[in-house]
């Protein structure tokens, strides 16, 4: 048996406001006059000053606005760095990914793509990265991927929707400053706030489950229940907990593996383009028969909140794009397996797929 020999993020800071230090951050790592910051950010910030007018731009740093409309692909990634490859005289000093889990994702991918030769999708999968990426900082927006600490960026590639999973692929330093989710709307709030949820059930049931999953897991889902479920909090403390709940959430799954939702959803928004939140809630609300506990939890969120979630999104499918969904699904054998042990499929046959996909 070996054991994972996993990195973590080495530099967090936590706290309302705390977005005002970042340039003090930054500015011991540039490397030169030449060697910009590249901020990525998410273009819902486009017209909010509020956000950006703390960012200080010297020299030749760059901030680019990145729509968060469809799911981060890998064509997008090495787009990106193409442009600021055209854009700047040296390898940018860092970069810094501002917003949800697409814009972390993309700014994690990016980074490893400056220090990397050839396309974004030579990578996806696991320690195919050689070389250390750029400085990268991460800021979420917006709580729930838990993309802020884990060792994946999650890509839609030509074949597959699979993350570039390395040792290389963690930030070097997170900022969470909770105020930043101030305008996340109600229904986004609870899809991503969902995704963190999911995240806790899969990994809580999960056959990969040990003792360092299990903590983080646990604490993670009782501040889920303390956000979603109880009393109303306070704005600001909800706000605070939901970004550690994801922070956990994260760090929970990145000794273990997620499960059954995670692996029909990636079929989804591979063939429709769901977005991750979205298409997980869509996905485990017909997941009682694998997670009976946490689906009756989530259905009495989802009522406390009025969150209505889109039907029969496959309801005018044909046989070959289920295929397509399908093969996906299986293809993504972990997930399978820590949800349901070695011997998964024996159970899950492609017409057992079918008949679940059929239903939402
Ligand atoms: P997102 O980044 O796609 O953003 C969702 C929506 O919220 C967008 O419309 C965005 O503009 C908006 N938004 C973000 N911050 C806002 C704010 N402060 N105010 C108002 N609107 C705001 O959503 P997400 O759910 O955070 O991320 C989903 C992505 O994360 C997927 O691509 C998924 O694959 C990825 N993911 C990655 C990991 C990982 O470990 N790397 C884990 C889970 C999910
Ligand atoms: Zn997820």
């Amino acid at each position: 048996m070996s054991y994972k020999n996993f990195p973590m993020v080495p530099r967090v800071i936590f706290g309302r406001g705390s977005f005002n230090q970042l340039n003090e951050i930054l500015a011991p790592k540039r490397l030169s006059i030449n060697a910009p910051f590249i901020y990525l950010v998410d273009d819902v910030f486009k017209n909010n000053s509020w956000l950006t007018s703390r960012i200080q731009l010297s020299y030749d740093d760059k901030l680019i606005f990145v729509s968060s409309k469809e799911e981060p692909k890998t064509s997008q990634v090495d787009a990106l760095v193409e442009e600021i490859i055209l854009l700047t005289k040296e390898r940018p000093s860092g970069v810094i990914g501002i917003g949800g889990g697409t814009l972390l994702d993309l700014a994690k991918a990016v980074s490893i793509m400056l220090t990397n030769n050839g396309e974004s999708k030579d990578y996806q999968g696991w320690d195919l990265v050689k070389n250390e990426g750029v400085y990268h900082v991460g800021i979420p927006t917006i709580s729930g991927t838990g993309a802020e600490v884990s060792r994946t960026t999650v890509l839609t590639g030509p074949d597959r929707k699979l993350g570039i999973n390395s040792d290389f692929t963690p930030f070097d330093q997170v900022i969470l400053d909770s105020e930043l989710t101030k305008d996340v709307p109600t229904d986004q709030w609870f899809y991503t706030g969902m995704d963190c949820y999911i995240h806790c059930v899969e990994s809580l049931t999960g056959t990969y489950l040990n003792a360092f999953s299990q903590s983080y897991g646990d604490m993670a889902l009782e501040l889920c229940k303390e956000v979603f479920l109880n009393g109303e909090l306070p704005e600001v403390e909800s706000q605070e907990k939901l970004m550690m709940a994801s922070w956990h959430g994260g760090m929970s799954i990145v000794y273990s593996q997620v499960g059954v939702a995670h692996a029909l959803s990636y079929g989804l928004s591979y063939l429709l383009g769901t977005k991750h939140g979205i298409g997980n809630c869509i996905v485990f609300d017909q997941l009682e028969e694998f997670y009976p506990e946490g689906v009756k939890l989530f259905k009495e969120m989802k009522a406390k909140h009025n969150i209505e979630l889109p039907k029969g999104i496959c309801a005018d499918l044909i046989d070959e794009q289920f295929d397509i969904m399908i093969d996906i699904s299986l293809s993504l054998e972990p997930l399978w397996e820590n949800a349901l042990g070695k011997n998964w499929e024996k159970t899950i046959t492609r017409e057992k797929l079918r008949e679940l996909y059929q239903k939402m």
